[in-house]
């Protein structure tokens, strides 16, 4: 079995705590690596070297920070299947789908090409007599991200494209579910030109995250992940003066009015219910029909289309619709989540429970589900549950569907079906929810926009990605210049005013 490493300075490095943890195939169920778990000794000194390899790094000027990310991407299209395959073998999603996490973190690279252009600061001339006033956009120095297991290549992606391209060093603490990845693009990037120390990734729990947060060199964290351990870092990374930014756990709503085309409301719900075992933060976990009869014909249309379903591992190719889900944990959280719904009595439609696959009865795979007559008062309403399982809330009326999405805790993501541009209009316009698709069921902005949830799905303001991430990274400073001397005149007591 192989011992992966953290990479430090340019190099893989063996841990030194004597803590790891299991890395499994989810598609066998077999222990495939031990990761090892950083102390608070190989954090320090993970911190040290990127803070030494800062400023030289940051005196580098934005254009030739921004060919080193050039030459990043062409590495990246270089070892597209390399990536998907080990992405793959670690998280268990399929081939076609881990390319696509590659991609999406990917176009924020390229978007972070044009950071000569994004960092220009802003310039007064003559803001008074002889004086001109300009703004710049400097890096913040060390920063650091921690990321979820789900998109192991685009969301750290999303942090250390913008950090590094605006100058900071960055530390990145990936999952310690699938961290394979995380290193192959860290080497990635020192082949392509970023001086080593530059990035560093440690791998670890919450030894190594608490190390991040108390850390009085790392300036600000980045988190994705679930939104009880994003309100903690939150609290904790501001408590210790950070700036830092935190997107949390979600519940989509997707409302289909009677006049949709069911067809087409049908096949986005599998896509984005089922797609990647249902562990995406953007996943539609509830379908909400407005009127008993679009529900019926939903449900009628849904059926078949859940039951051809394909599940199987990523060595299938093509043949599969999604693979397993992450852990044996996760795997047993659904199955709770699942029968809790039957016992509080949702009417569990297609019932995937007990669901295995020849020759791959260890893996954790599960079966896809769809309850009907889904109440708010039900866990499985209540709760992500990161997995197959859509649940469908019947709703009498359009106010009733939009009022569900906004009562709910969670503001990630949200879509509705219809024809008629004044209810889509009105649901953009009111719904409190970060991310709105009109007919699009997954509406993850691209790079040259923002992402971001809204209520406990996000804890700080600036999104991810886009313009965002060029602020999130940077501070700004104002000079007010006047050349070639206005101080002759003796000393001025009271606040300079424009009369
Ligand atoms: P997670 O919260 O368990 O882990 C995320 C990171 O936090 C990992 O690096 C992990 O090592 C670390 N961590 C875990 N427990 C910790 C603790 N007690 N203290 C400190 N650090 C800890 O999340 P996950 O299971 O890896 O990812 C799934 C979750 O992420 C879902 O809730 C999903 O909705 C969410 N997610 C959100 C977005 C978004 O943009 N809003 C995107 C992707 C995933």
């Amino acid at each position: 079995m192989e011992d992966l490493c953290h990479y430090i300075n340019g190099a893989r490095v063996a841990g030194s705590s004597g803590r790891f943890a299991d890395v499994y195939n989810p598609a066998t169920g077999e222990v495939q690596a031990r990761v090892p778990l950083a102390n608070g000794e190989e954090m320090a000194h993970a911190v040290a070297v990127a803070q030494a390899a800062q400023p030289k790094w940051a005196a580098v000027n934005p254009q030739r920070r921004a060919r080193v990310l050039m030459a990043f991407v062409g590495l990246l299209h270089r070892d597209m299947d390399k990536l998907a395959e080990a992405l793959s073998r670690e998280h268990g999603k399929t081939l076609p789908d881990a390319k696509g996490d590659v991609q999406r973190g990917l176009e924020v690279v390229e978007y972070c090409i044009g950071a000569p252009e994004l960092l220009k600061g802003d310039y007064t001339t003559d803001a008074g007599p002889g004086i001109d006033m300009y703004s710049m956009r400097q890096p913040l120095g060390v920063t650091a991200g921690i990321t979820p297991f789900n998109f192991p290549a685009m969301i750290p992606m999303w942090m250390f494209a913008p950090a590094i391209a605006c100058g900071n060093s960055f530390i990145l603490k990936p999952s310690e579910r699938d961290p394979s990845v995380p290193i192959m693009l860290a080497e990635l990037l020192e082949e392509a030109g970023l001086p080593k120390g530059v990035i560093q990734v440690v791998n670890g729990d919450k030894t190594a995250v608490d190390a991040i947060l108390d850390n009085e060199i790392i300036q600000s964290v980045g988190f994705v992940g679930s939104t009880p351990i994003a309100a903690y870092i939150y609290e904790r990374g501001c408590a210790n003066g950070k700036r830092v930014q935190c997107f949390g756990g979600a519940k989509n709503h997707m409302i289909i009015l009677p006049d949709a085309d069911m067809d087409q409301a049908a096949d986005a719900l599998i896509g984005a219910g089922y797609g990647a075992a249902g562990e995406r933060c953007m996943a539609i976990s509830v379908a909400v029909p407005v009127g008993e009869e679009t529900a019926d014909k939903l449900i009628e249309k849904l059926v078949p289309r859940i039951e051809a379903l394909k599940v199987g591992p990523y060595t299938s190719g093509a043949d599969v619709d999604y693979g397993p889900v992450v852990t044996a944990a996760a795997k047993a959280n659904i199955e709770r989540l699942v029968q809790s719904g039957v016992e509080a009595g949702a009417e569990l439609v297609v019932d995937g429970r007990g669901f295995s696959l020849q020759g791959y009865e260890d893996g954790f795979f599960v079966g896809p589900h769809l309850f009907d007559r889904v109440t708010k008062d039900m866990e499985i309403y209540q709760k992500e549950i990161f997995g197959p399982v859509l649940s469908v809330v019947r709703a009498q009326n359009y106010e009733e569907a939009i009022g569900l999405a906004m009562d709910h805790e969670y503001g990630n993501g949200t879509a509705i079906y219809t024809r008629d541009g004044d209810a889509a209009r009105d649901f953009a316009a009111r719904i409190n929810v970060g991310m709105v698709g009109i007919n699009v069921p997954i509406p993850v902005p691209l790079a040259y926009h923002t992402f971001g949830g809204w209520k406990k799905s996000v804890f700080g303001d600036l999104n991810q990605h886009g313009p965002d991430a060029f602020k999130f990274y940077t501070r700004t400073k104002t000079v007010t210049a006047r050349w070639p001397s206005g101080i002759k005149d003796g000393a001025a007591f009271s606040i300079p005013v424009m009369e």
